[in-house]
């Protein structure tokens, strides 16, 4: 109330002011008329003054409020500070909230999972980058129009409309291209949170799974079939010594195709489930290279030409026994696919950076184009019967791409009807060095003898 003492203390002075004026006219004592037209006065002051600052106050408040409020003195100023202090606390406070908003709706949009917010009549309220990109939708053009008018699958929209929210759903998306997993939950007054996850990639291990289960199945069942129906045989008839060394002979091939497929097995879930090889673990290919050679000879039993490098001077930093099944694998497919007279060439070379490559190169039947993509995926036959034929499991190519994998490198398969094949393992520069051959041996020596 500092204001209003000194407008009452100078109507009081006014107006005695004006009484005593009116009581010093000579001839005319008029103290009432002084005393009225000194109020009056101060009144008409005190009203032209407030009207000038109410009205610099007032165009104050029409502006957009950023210089400070007028700093009048007396009841304008007190006025001006107060609403000013009012509106700066407001603004403080929403400039607050929007913060806390702006940090609320970066989390969510650093969610893993889209998020979008429904108001009670279906209509966009608010979503994530993750949920534009699942639903196809532009997060700002798209506000507060009704989803199931943008969203064109009708598992979401029939979900959606069903209101029984208790499970997920599987959305396919209409390209065809991924499927989503849909929940909703209802929240507020009406209001929907929709929440949606990409499960293509694992729809797609859940499948690879399934069909590998089916595969194994398969493959054992057969073997398995085949000896139980010699058993019977062998059980309900009387044979004669040639035919129960025969039968028994099938049966061998049969318990050995099953072992080696549970080894082909065995291998593919160590690669999987083991680490990386050391990189500073160095294997010389060439003691590598005689092993197979060895393993080759055996299987070809002079039906090939067979073709080895005589020295090789190089090494590969990994894990010895992953890189001889690789080759292995390799030269026995060679062998095993390339009829009587055909040549088989095992070679080694130097690549440009320092990267190395081992080929396996055949004069064999060679592989129609269309199949080679499919060639190291599990259980892939180009030819069923001829790879068991041959004890193959179709695992043989898939254990070759995980080597190469694990040792940074790959597996590059040229082959063409009629013309032979090519498969090469590249490795890169990192894992590949050069060393003569006297210091190879030196070097064996001395890694045998570590502990
Ligand atoms: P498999 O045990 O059947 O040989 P792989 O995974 O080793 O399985 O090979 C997959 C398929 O690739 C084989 O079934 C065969 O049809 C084809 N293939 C592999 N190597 C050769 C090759 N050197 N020449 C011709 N075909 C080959």
């Amino acid at each position: 109330m500092n204001w209003l003492l000194p407008r009452l203390i100078a109507v009081l002075i006014a107006t005695a002011l004006g009484g005593i004026a009116g009581l010093m006219i000579p001839g005319h004592s008029v103290p009432l008329f002084g005393a009225l037209l000194g109020f009056a006065c101060a009144l008409g002051v005190i009203g032209v003054r407030d009207t000038l600052n109410g009205y610099r106050l007032i165009a104050w408040l029409r502006g957009s409020q950023e210089d400070p409020a007028p700093r009048d003195a007396g009841l304008w100023g007190e006025l001006g500070y107060r609403i000013e202090r009012s509106i700066r606390l407001h603004e403080r406070s929403a400039a607050l909230e929007r913060d806390r908003l702006t940090q609320f709706l970066s989390a969510i949009e650093a969610s893993p999972n889209g998020v979008m917010l429904l108001d009670a009549r279906d209509q966009i309220e608010w979503c994530n980058s993750l949920a534009a990109d699942h639903f196809g939708l532009d997060p700002q053009r798209d506000r507060r129009q009704p989803v199931t008018n943008l969203v064109r699958a009708p598992a979401f929209v029939s979900y959606l409309q069903a209101g029984r929210f208790d499970a997920e759903v599987l959305v396919p998306d209409p390209r065809g291209r991924r499927t989503l997993s849909v929940l909703v939950r209802g929240y507020g007054d009406g209001l929907r949170l929709v929440l949606s996850q990409d499960i293509t990639e694992h729809e797609r291990s859940d499948g690879m799974r399934r069909d590998f289960v089916a595969n194994v199945s398969h493959e054992i069942r057969t073997p398995l079939t085949v000896l139980a129906g010699f058993l019977e045989t062998m059980t309900n008839l009387p044979l004669t010594e040639v035919e129960r060394r025969r039968v028994l002979t099938l049966m061998t091939q049969q318990a050995d195709r099953m072992g080696t497929l549970v080894s082909d097995l065995l291998t593919l879930a160590q690669l999987e489930g083991s680490p990386r090889p050391h990189a500073d673990r160095w294997v010389a290919l060439g003691p590598l290279f005689a092993q197979v050679a060895v393993d080759a000879k055996l299987l070809s039993a002079g039906r090939h030409t067979l073709v080895f490098p005589a020295a090789v001077d190089a090494q590969i930093a990994g894990a010895p026994n992953e890189l001889l099944s690789a080759i292995t694998n390799l030269v026995n497919n060679a062998v095993r696919y390339t009829p009587e007279g055909g040549r088989i060439e095992l070679g080694w070379k130097l690549l440009a950076a320092g990267a190395g490559e081992v080929s396996v190169a055949d004069t064999g039947p060679g592989i129609a184009r269309e199949h080679l993509p499919r060639l190291t995926e599990r259980f892939y036959r180009v030819d069923g019967s001829r790879s068991r034929d041959t004890g193959g499991t179709g695992l043989g190519l898939s254990i070759v791409k995980h080597v190469a994998q694990r040792h940074g490198g790959e597996l590059d398969i040229h082959s063409e009807l009629g013309r032979g094949s090519v498969f090469r393992l590249v490795f890169p520069a990192a894992r590949v060095r050069a060393v003569a051959p006297a210091v190879q041996v030196a070097l064996a020596r001395e890694e045998r003898a570590l502990p």
